[in-house]
């Protein structure tokens, strides 16, 4: 017999989800998951998991409660671990109690991972402190959701009595009613309320109100779902307290190109800043194996003085290779190394190897420059990296009369299919910038889209010379980080935001 986990996967910034929801979604083998679980969270999933979608709408009918009741215990019976993925928390308006039942009633073990509910942090994206002492010590979560004619379960009387804050979820369409409720049960039309739409997401939007004009106001502003209600004299606070609006680069839609394997840093940072990140790999990097001239490198390792390694990626790739070989980090004891930057030099000091030469300036040609100004004449570099590198290193080195080894152990596969939708984006100006740290990411990003795109209008922002030339070969406008580090893309990325005023 299986096991079922139900998972709350927190309201949608992917950064909300907890950790044992993680490693729970990372074992699964089959995952049946809701509308609102966000695109972040649901590429955890292993790639071998069944993945159902059971948020999916065929003509407005969601799949019945009924059936996906069924389709647990169904998985379990087979002997799967399975993941129920429900967004916020899974028993905050998220029927989990329901889907316990049966799964009970037949003795299917069980466990329950809450999650983050939308329901507080929602406004606390929105600086809306649910409860303070100065004003409320309490807080109501109600469902906004009508019965089938239009009835509203909701009693006012008593929540207005109460006085504490109050959240309605599932309430974008009844506001009105609810409001007008309020009122009529006695609370003063001046009282503050907020709405909250699509909370903790890049897109999250704001409006604070009172309880007279929130109606009028969220009409004008066409909120629409997923959206929470709030209503308490702490909505007030939500300005003082704004955190996540004024984020630098709140509002920004940045594109990030890198394979996925790299991406994490870049998006991440991107991410704590404000800005609104498509994740978009556009090139990924494979070991080329079986690889007849590294094993003999490999084999012959006493020739060479120097090794030299020009990504993370390689570093990644020669552990596997040596790994291959039935070696180890001890088979380089004699070798110095040199990288071309501290992205490399970090990688490699993850596998307990510290660089012994990162030039000043992240390229290719001043890690040649400080070659052959290192490399005594007797000695020999084994150069290990993409199979098609720049060429300016070797042309560099062979012109200096330094002897090397130029060894591919990579190769970079480009994006296979093209993507309408991104080109679509960039058409209609939705794309602020798109980040390129390597002149192969500037391919395989063009080589992604339609060929009649016009990427004039597209900012590439750049890690350096190299990349930046690819970029406005293929007709972008650029901007380009001070020093080849993700930091200095960073810094790059906010300065130009802060003189475009965005
Ligand atoms: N179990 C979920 C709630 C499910 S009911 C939770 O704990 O968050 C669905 C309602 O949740 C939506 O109608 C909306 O009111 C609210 N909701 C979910 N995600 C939201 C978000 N990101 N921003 C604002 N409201 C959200």
């Amino acid at each position: 017999m299986g096991h079922v986990t139900l998972v709350g996967a927190g309201p949608g910034d992917p950064g909300l989800l907890t950790v044992k929801g993680r490693q729970a979604i990372e074992e699964a083998d089959v995952i049946v998951y809701d509308r609102l679980v966000g695109p972040e969270i649901l590429a955890l999933m292993p790639n071998h998991a069944e993945q159902i979608d059971v948020g999916k709408r065929s003509s407005h009918h969601p799949v019945p409660q009924s059936r996906i009741n069924r389709i647990l215990l169904e998985k379990a019976r087979e002997g799967k671990k399975v993941v129920r993925l429900k967004g916020g928390d899974c028993f905050l308006f998220g029927r989990g109690g329901e889907e316990l039942e049966l799964l009970a009633e037949h003795g299917v073990e069980f466990d329950v991972i809450p999650g983050v509910t939308s329901a507080l942090a929602a406004p606390a994206y929105a600086g809306i402190p649910v409860t303070h002492r100065d004003y409320t010590s309490s807080v109501h979560i109600i469902t906004g959701h009508a019965k089938e004619n239009g009835e509203l379960r909701i009693d006012f009387d008593a929540l207005v009595r109460h006085g504490g804050t109050l959240v309605f979820l599932m309430s974008v369409a009844s506001t009105p009613a609810i409001l007008d409720g309020l009122m009529q049960a006695g609370m003063r039309a001046d009282m503050p309320a907020a709405m909250v739409e699509r909370g903790t997401l890049p897109r999250q939007r704001k409006l604070i109100a009172t309880v007279g004009t929130l109606a009028q106001r969220m009409k004008e502003e066409r909120i629409s779902s997923p959206a929470i209600l709030i209503v308490g004299t702490v909505c007030a606070l939500s300005d003082r307290f704004d955190w996540y609006d004024v984020l630098p680069l709140h509002g920004v839609t940045v594109v990030v190109t890198r394979p996925r394997q790299r991406a994490g840093t870049l998006t991440d940072r991107l991410r704590r800043l404000g800005a609104d990140v498509i994740s978009y790999p556009c090139i990924e990097t494979q070991d080329i194996w079986p690889n007849m001239p590294v094993v003999e490198a490999l084999a012959s390792l006493e020739q060479y003085s120097w090794l030299v390694l020009t990504s993370p990626a390689g570093v990644d790739t020669l552990a596997r290779l040596l790994d291959a070989a039935e070696m180890d980090a001890r088979n380089l004891a004699h070798l110095k190394i040199a990288v071309i930057g501290m992205g490399t030099a970090n990688k490699l000091r993850e596998r307990g190897l510290r660089a012994d030469y990162i030039p000043d300036v992240y390229d290719s040609v001043h890690l040649a420059e400080g070659l052959i100004r290192l490399v005594r004449e007797e000695e020999r570099i084994l150069l290990l990296r993409a199979e098609i590198g720049t060429p300016e290193l070797p042309a560099l080195l062979t012109q200096a009369c330094v002897s090397f080894d130029d060894v591919a152990i990579y190769r970079t596969v480009y994006r296979n299919e093209r993507s309408e939708e991104l080109a679509d984006l960039l058409a209609q100006g939705m794309i602020d910038c798109v980040t390129f740290t390597s002149a192969s990411t500037v391919y395989g990003f063009v080589k992604s889209l339609p060929e009649d795109t016009d990427l004039t209008k597209c900012i590439a922002l750049c890690i350096g010379q190299t990349t930046q030339k690819a970029a406005q070969q293929a007709g972008m406008k650029t901007i380009t980080a001070a020093h080849a580090t993700i930091d200095a893309m960073i810094e790059r990325l906010q300065a130009y935001c802060a003189a475009e005023d965005r």
